[in-house]
C-alpha cells in the first residue's frame, strides 16, 4: 500500500490538468491559503489530504478547476481510471524500488539519472503524455 499525489484530471470545460489535485474546502486553507494536495492510494480506491489528513474514496471526490468549472469523479470517469492507473504504476514502483533506488543514489548522481532515463523510457511507452508527470511525481517522492 503506497500512497502517491493524486493527480487532477482533465477538466471537461478547458481540457487543462496538474500534477496534484488540491483539497477544496479544506479546513486548512484559511491557516496557509489554499487547500492540501490529495494523494490517492490506487489499491484501495481512497483519497486523502496532505492538509486535514481527511480521507473519502476516489468516486466521491469533486473537482474545481481553476477556470471555474466545477466537476465530480464519476463525470471525468475515464481521466479518473487513467489517474487511478498510472498512480497504480508509481506506487508500485515505488514500493518495490524503494530499497534499489536508495542504493542507486548512494551510488552517485550519475547512476541515479541512468535510471531514472531508463525508467522514463520503459513509462513512456506504456503511458505517453502522463509519463512526464509521473516521473515528475517519482522525483518529488524520492527528494
Ligand atoms: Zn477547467
Ligand atoms: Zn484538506
Amino acid at each position: 500500500m503506497a500512497w502517491v499525489e493524486f493527480a487532477f484530471p482533465r477538466c471537461p470545460a478547458c481540457s487543462r490538468s496538474w500534477a496534484v489535485s488540491r483539497h477544496h474546502g479544506c479546513p486548512t486553507a484559511e491557516a496557509v491559503g489554499h487547500g492540501g494536495g490529495l494523494e490517492i492510494d490506487p489499491d484501495r480506491s481512497r483519497v486523502r489530504c496532505t492538509g486535514c489528513r481527511r480521507g473519502w474514496g476516489v468516486w466521491e471526490t469533486r473537482f474545481h478547476c481553476s477556470c471555474g468549472r466545477r466537476f465530480e469523479a464519476h463525470e471525468v470517469e475515464e481521466a479518473v481510471r487513467e489517474v487511478i492507473r498510472v498512480a497504480s504504476l508509481l506506487a508500485r514502483v515505488l514500493t518495490q524500488q524503494a530499497r534499489d533506488l536508495a542504493e542507486i543514489r548512494r551510488a552517485g548522481e550519475v547512476s541515479f539519472r541512468a535510471w531514472v532515463s531508463r525508467f522514463t523510457d520503459a513509462v513512456a511507452g506504456s503511458l505517453g503524455a502522463m509519463a512526464g508527470r509521473v516521473v515528475g511525481s517519482l522525483l518529488r517522492a524520492l527528494d
